[in-house]
């Protein structure tokens, strides 16, 4: 996860509000003091934390209802006014379907923009656009060699030149190239350094206006904390920036104040970086990252990636399940296919409340365990999948899961194990389900 030692932090000093004393005025004081203290640490900016903790003062004072329950109202204010200070000011580019959509990618040198454009092309990919990458870094050698090799393992095409020095010429013809071949998204690598400093803003104008991209995405390395405030701003005045994704946030304590000086730049972060590999990626939602920080999981931005995965038939009958608060071992089966179309699973799992802890307790190589669930599954009956036999209940459960492990050739614990696993779902589901937790979706719409 993003942030870890600031999640931490809040979600202990939060927790505080139950275990010590309710929540006196006293309790309520030493929380703000920590949540302030944890947020200076992960270096978001004195003024800012000021601020938001007097806002949240005056918030928890204005509700003088002594019958209000005073954690959920801290808890509300604090993530809150969390959101509201990394909320973009502005709506992020929606790529369209219909068309060639060329999105530039700027940002210095050693900032992750190679990385994150496999990553970025990695994510549409999997959910069914068709992507390309053009590479025009023709300053730095090693640079089309970098992206070719992320490109193959992705098995996206891509368009460099080792000859051609001029890195207009190269987006000219790269772009024109995958326009005609009818790609929806091609992503242009830029160089993020050049022979004299103030080239490197030139050099960027002149691509931009070459192949007039539609969004330009400015990739920066979170791991400078606040500083970024004016790299942001600098590219955003010369290259026209439409969006950042914020690279290196993978366990590094000053991811925070990045984040905010991001927001503060009033261009909208889309995708944050938080690893090395193509996995280590993740769409960003002030509401849903702030949601997960503070531990109460993002049921929410579960549901639009699910949405955003290939919409079949099996989803839609799992999702009118869950909102009835019902599911079955059908259900548990399109949610570990979705899943894995959705990325690393260890990561959609940190999405859904409660699961995260599933995650970590599960241990090991998760993928690996899902895939053996998926087998196991597969030797279930169809009213077994239904639940029109509910094996857990059932009097010849022994025989059952016996009969399973032989057809998919795994340990009868292993079995046991899937079935522990949907118990537990099966009951926070219904628990959901009875709270209207999963209401308020349009049905409709899945
Ligand atoms: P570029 O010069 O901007 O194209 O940067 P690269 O994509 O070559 O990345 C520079 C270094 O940062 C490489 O070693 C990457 O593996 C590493 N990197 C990129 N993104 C991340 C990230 O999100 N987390 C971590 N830990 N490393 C990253």
């Amino acid at each position: 996860m993003v942030l870890v030692e600031l999640g931490r932090s809040l979600r202990a000093s939060l927790n505080k509000l139950s275990t010590i004393g309710g929540a006196s005025e006293e309790v309520i004081a030493t929380v703000l003091n920590e949540i302030s203290r944890a947020l200076i640490e992960a270096d978001v900016s004195v003024g800012l934390v000021k601020a938001m903790k007097e806002k949240i003062k005056a918030k928890i004072e204005l509700t003088s209802d002594s019958h209000i329950n005073k954690k959920k109202l801290v808890q509300k204010a604090v993530q809150d006014e969390l959101v509201s200070m990394l909320q973009p000011a502005t709506k992020p580019y929606l790529m369209s379907r219909k068309k060639t959509n060329v999105i530039m990618f700027v940002g210095l040198q050693g900032a992750g923009k190679t990385t994150t454009i496999a990553k970025f092309a990695g994510y549409y990919a999997r959910k069914g656009w068709k992507v390309s990458m053009v590479c025009c870094d023709s300053f730095r050698a090693g640079a089309f060699d970098q992206l070719k090799q992320n490109a193959t393992k992705l098995r996206v095409p891509f368009y460099g030149s080792y000859t051609e020095a001029d890195p207009v010429v190269i987006a000219e013809k790269g772009v024109a190239q995958f326009r005609k071949e009818k790609y929806e998204i091609v992503l242009i690598d830029t160089s993020g350094r050049h022979r004299q400093e103030a080239g490197l803003f030139e050099e960027m104008q002149e691509i931009s206006a070459a192949v007039d991209p539609d969004n330009t995405v400015f990739v920066m390395d979170g791991t400078q904390g606040q500083a970024v405030y004016d790299q942001a701003m600098g590219f955003h005045d010369a290259v026209d920036v439409g969006s950042v994704i914020v690279t290196k946030l993978d366990g590094h304590a000053k991811g925070g104040g990045a984040l905010s000086a991001v927001a503060a730049t009033a261009s909208p972060i889309i995708f944050l970086g938080s690893g090395e590999k193509f996995d280590d990626f993740e769409p960003f939602n002030a509401k849903s990252f702030v949601a997960k920080l503070l531990g109460f999981g993002d049921i929410r931005g579960f549901m639009d990636e699910l949405q955003s995965v290939k919409d079949k038939d099996a989803e839609k009958k799992t999702q009118a399940n869950m909102i009835k608060g019902k599911f079955t071992f059908r259900d548990l089966y399109t949610k570990f296919e979705s899943m894995s179309k959705m990325g690393s699973l260890s990561k959609v799992m940190g999405m859904m409340p409660g699961m995260g802890g599933m995650a970590s307790m599960m241990g090991g190589d998760m993928d690996a365990k899902f895939k053996t669930f998926k087998f196991i599954l597969d030797s279930f009956s169809d009213d077994e999948l239904d639940g029109k036999i509910d094996i857990h209940t059932a009097p010849d459960r022994q025989k059952r899961i016996e009969r399973i492990a032989r057809g998919s050739g795994t340990h009868p614990a292993q079995v046991e194990g899937l079935l522990q696993q949907h118990k537990m779902f099966a009951g926070m589901v219904s628990k959901m389900g009875k709270s209207g937790m999963m209401g308020g979706m349009d049905e409709k719409k899945m």
